[in-house]
């Protein structure tokens, strides 16, 4: 069967994420994602948000080629995994979508599964770019990240994507002027947990996410006593520092500054790698930076093959050089 959503219409339908109160990026770049397959199949954009206080967050998800903005009334704004999978399966009956977007978040992978499963939807994770050909594909990593694969859903009316954060730009708020619905759906009684308190975790401070140049270092550095070097030179430099994982495995760099695969999406204007090899899981959190720099002693460290600039040289030797023009320029 095909998808047919030129013939068809059908809407593509985001569901927006908030957390203590504010809405999250990818909401809004879900809605970019949202517009270009909508373009490409001829179909509508919607935008649900779902919480205590939905109607608050109306305004920004109007984004330019957002049609709708659906609010959803929910018991509470922290978010519950089984109040969310009632909430978006009913929206899904109710507004027959074909396409359904959500963050690949730990929100989304609460719900998200589970919503696709009883309803018999397609459904990919940690979907990196959708697209619309005639059929709807969805581009992600397969064996470990090492290709990259297309999936098409061809015998689905209505597909479920997990979409990784960072991939696609922050849609501009409040740009456009969509129609605005309350939905009204029965959702007491649904949660079967209760949210009790948020806790910063320690090393929670900085959220690299939302960092315009990252000095990011990796194994090359070769010594715990080596950190706080780095970390005065990004402070030098209005730079937040990030790593590779081995740093975070070792304990010398804490867990929320890991950039990749199994750490955080990064899209910074700058990228500064030192000493990093450059490995797909590593790539698969940063390969969309503006400009990536990178400096590694090995010509062949697959790094080189992202970087808009690189230089083969020693970490040390590059540190040691921007120290000293940092100094005469102070
Ligand atoms: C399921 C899974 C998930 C993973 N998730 C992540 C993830 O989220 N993030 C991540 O980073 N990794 C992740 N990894 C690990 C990943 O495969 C690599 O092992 C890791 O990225 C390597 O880190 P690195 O580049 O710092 O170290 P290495 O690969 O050891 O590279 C060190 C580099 O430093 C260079 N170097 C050494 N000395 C110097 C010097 N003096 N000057 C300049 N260059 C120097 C070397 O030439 C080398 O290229 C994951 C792996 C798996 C299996």
């Amino acid at each position: 069967m095909s998808n047919g959503w030129v013939d068809g219409g059908g809407a593509v339908l985001v569901i927006a994420e908030t957390r203590r109160g504010e809405l999250r990026d990818v909401s809004l770049e879900l809605v970019s994602a949202a517009r270009e397959v909508a373009q490409a199949a001829g179909a509508t954009v919607a935008v649900a948000v779902i919480g205590a206080d939905s109607a608050k967050f109306a305004q920004a998800l109007g984004a330019e080629g957002v049609d709708q903005v659906l609010t959803v009334s929910a018991p509470s704004d922290n978010f519950e995994a089984h109040v969310w999978q009632r909430a978006v399966t009913a929206l899904i009956e109710s507004e027959q979508p074909r396409l359904v977007l959500v963050g690949h978040t730990i929100d989304s992978l609460g719900f998200a599964p589970a919503v696709a499963a009883r309803q018999g939807l397609g459904f990919a994770t940690d979907v990196v770019k959708v697209s619309f050909d005639g059929g709807l594909r969805a581009r992600r990593g397969a064996y470990g990240d090492k290709l990259q694969a297309e999936v098409e859903f061809p015998d689905h009316d209505c597909t479920l994507l997990t979409v990784r954060a960072g991939m696609y730009p922050v849609a501009a708020a409040g740009s456009g002027s969509p129609a605005v619905r309350a939905v009204e759906l029965d959702l007491a009684g649904a949660a079967r947990t209760e949210h009790v308190e948020f806790r910063d975790v320690a090393g929670g401070d900085v959220d690299i996410t939302k960092a315009e140049f990252l000095l990011s270092i990796g194994r090359g550095v070769e010594d715990k006593d080596e950190v706080p070097r780095f970390q005065e030179l990004a402070d030098q430099f209005g730079a937040t520092l990030s790593s590779s994982r081995p740093l975070v495995d070792a304990g010398w760099m804490p867990s929320s500054r890991q950039v990749g695969q199994s750490g955080k999406t990064v899209k910074p204007r700058v990228y500064l790698a030192l000493g990093i090899s450059g490995a797909v899981q590593h790539l698969a959190g940063m390969r969309t930076a503006d400009t990536i720099i990178a400096v590694n002693t090995d010509p062949e460290a697959p790094i080189f093959g992202v970087a808009h600039f690189g230089a083969v040289a020693d970490l040390f030797e590059v540190v040691d050089g921007i120290e000293k023009a940092l100094e005469q320029a102070s």
